[in-house]
């Protein structure tokens, strides 16, 4: 029998207690004491090839006991197997330094993305292709496309199947940073991808208070190979954060759905107010595509994340102050509503752009502090 979300987000690190503790402790310690049994004593060089270095806990940069709890818990609700890092770019690290591509397709993404791939291209020559045809027709085998979606800072949705397609016809692989829709509302493996990225700092987070990155892949050979690289990165998850992901893991689902639900409230109302505030000039987000692979991709629900344009900058700039209940600061998945003049944070986007995080407050507030701020511009 296999369990469903809620449920595993509560048990599914059952097997791994060490304690009577109904709640994990957290493990501070760097380091674990050997085995007393010198039989028990193997040497490195004589390990066989199919160690399996799972609970056996040596060195906290290689593993650790809540480590491995959040990772039983994302290998079921994330369908695979996973790898849990300090960050989500510690994430997207360890993915390029193990697949190791030559070339690497990718359109808008999260910006530190853009730089650690800048970073490749400076010590390594990475060649960086952008998803148009053209460029997805020179993909070679071992290649990776990297498709972000929905996708920051507009919440809007990409087709993953044809980019699937696409990276797969060339024998390179598909990678979906699915920070901005994570489980129920959308499973990349379902639609072609070969890796899921998280950063766990956003939605399973969940309260602005931790760093934390997952990739996901499909064979425990892959997650070895990604296990050994982050030993030596040295990017491995701390024990404190472990400790209070796992923590948050257990009403994940409780937020997400409210925060999911709240998102396509606020959007609506915008939307259908819009004709009533004159300096509201776009609207972006997944709900308002009409593209048939939208809803395919988001069957339970649209991510939290939706952006709008304003008529200047000025008013832009000054918008977030206007608000009562959205704070003005970077970052998005926390419990909290927030809003960000974006152009702080990426240099890529329009001046007038404002990036909104949906939290779990009621919406029904949301709305009207939205209204009242448009309403006096
Ligand atoms: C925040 C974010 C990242 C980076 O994650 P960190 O945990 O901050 O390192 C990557 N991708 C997306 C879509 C993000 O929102």
């Amino acid at each position: 029998m296999s369990e469903r979300l809620s449920t595993q987000l509560i048990h599914a690190d059952d097997y791994k207690n060490r304690v009577p503790d109904v709640v994990s402790p957290i493990n501070v310690t760097t380091t674990f004491r050997f085995n007393e049994d010198p039989n028990k004593l193997v040497a490195v060089a004589d390990l066989p090839k199919d160690y399996d270095p799972e609970g056996d806990y040596i060195y906290s940069r290689e593993t650790h006991p809540n480590c491995e709890k959040v990772e039983a818990i994302f290998d079921k609700i994330l369908g695979g197997y996973s790898v849990v890092y300090s960050s989500g770019l510690g994430a997207f690290n360890g993915l390029i330094t193990h697949f190791n591509p030559k070339q690497v397709a990718f359109g808008t993404c999260y910006h530190g993305v853009h730089a650690i791939l800048d970073i490749q291209t400076r010590n390594h020559g990475l060649k960086q292709l952008s998803l148009s045809d053209e460029d997805l027709d020179k993909l070679q085998p071992g290649d990776l496309v990297h498709i972000e979606t929905p996708v920051n800072p507009l919440g809007i949705s990409y087709d993953l199947k044809y980019y699937a397609e696409k990276a797969h016809s060339k024998g390179a692989l598909l990678s979906v940073d699915a920070t901005f829709a994570p489980p129920p509302l959308q499973d990349p493996f379902k639609f072609g991808a070969d890796i899921i990225m998280h950063s766990a700092t956003k939605y399973f987070g969940g309260h602005s208070d931790l760093l934390a990155g997952v990739l996901v892949v499909k064979t425990k050979e892959i997650k070895r190979a990604l296990f050994d690289d982050r030993i030596n990165l040295g990017s491995i998850i701390g024990n404190l954060e472990s400790y209070l992901l796992l923590r948050s893991l257990r009403s994940y689902d409780l937020r997400i759905l409210k925060q999911s639900s709240n998102v396509l409230k606020v959007v609506t109302f915008l939307n259908e107010n819009k004709h009533r505030f004159k300096s509201l000039t776009k609207i972006h987000h997944s709900s308002l595509q009409t593209e048939p692979y939208v809803k395919e991709q988001l069957p339970n629900g649209y991510g939290p994340v939706f952006a709008i344009n304003l008529d200047n900058e000025i008013t832009a700039k000054t918008f977030p102050s206007k608000l009562k209940y959205f704070q003005h600061a970077t970052s998005l998945g926390g419990v909290e509503s927030l809003v960000e003049w974006r152009a702080l944070s990426d240099e890529h986007v329009e001046k007038t752009l404002l990036r909104f995080s949906i939290g779990t407050e009621d919406p029904q507030d949301l709305i009207e502090d939205l209204d009242q701020a448009l309403s006096s511009l």
